[in-house]
């Protein structure tokens, strides 16, 4: 059943509930007041809903949802829609904390490997160089997530660059 509203000509509001027959209004129906046909109107009504239903918005981002809803709410509900708004970005943090372990730990086990085959300094620099242009191509092609942790990478790496240039042997990923 869809709720239908209708604003008569007549200036008189009327509404009910149908069960749509093809998108359309079942039987006819008449203001209250004056008679005049609804039917037009409130199959109108019930092509809008029905769109709505079908074709439903792309979610929106967190922002445009509080801008949209900010005029609308009680300040309690804003409070309790940024709250979960808050502790989204938290579970994103969690996640983006959880990839920058995993990169160092990567990093540090692509040290760990160049250190243990005792490669010589050169190759060793190139090595990390290489990587480091890998990430670099790849950072164009990558969400605002991955585009973060991929910076965080490359710096990393140019740390432990410089590191091995100036002659530090190791530099602590963590
Ligand atoms: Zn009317």
């Amino acid at each position: 059943m869809i709720p239908v509203k209708i604003f008569c000509a007549c200036g008189q509001k009327y509404a009910f509930e149908v069960e749509p027959v093809n998108g359309a209004m079942p039987v006819a129906v008449n203001c209250p007041v004056c008679n005049r046909d609804g039917t037009e109107s409130a199959n109108q009504v019930l092509a809008k809903i029905l769109k709505g239903k079908t074709q439903p918005l792309p979610p929106p981002s967190v922002n445009t949802l509080l801008n949209a809803v900010e005029s609308s709410l009680a300040p309690h509900l804003i409070e309790a829609l940024k709250d979960a708004v808050v502790q989204e970005l938290a579970a994103q943090r969690r996640e983006l904390l959880a990839g920058q372990q995993a990169a160092a730990a990567e990093l540090t086990e692509l040290a760990r490997r160049l250190e243990a085959v005792q490669t010589p300094m050169f190759e060793r620099l190139r090595a990390y160089e290489e990587r480091i242009a890998e990430l670099e191509k790849d950072l164009a092609s990558q969400s605002k997530e991955n585009r973060e942790l991929l910076k965080m990478k490359i710096g990393m790496l140019r740390e432990k660059l410089e590191a091995e240039r100036t002659g530090g042997r190791s530099v602590n990923f963590n």
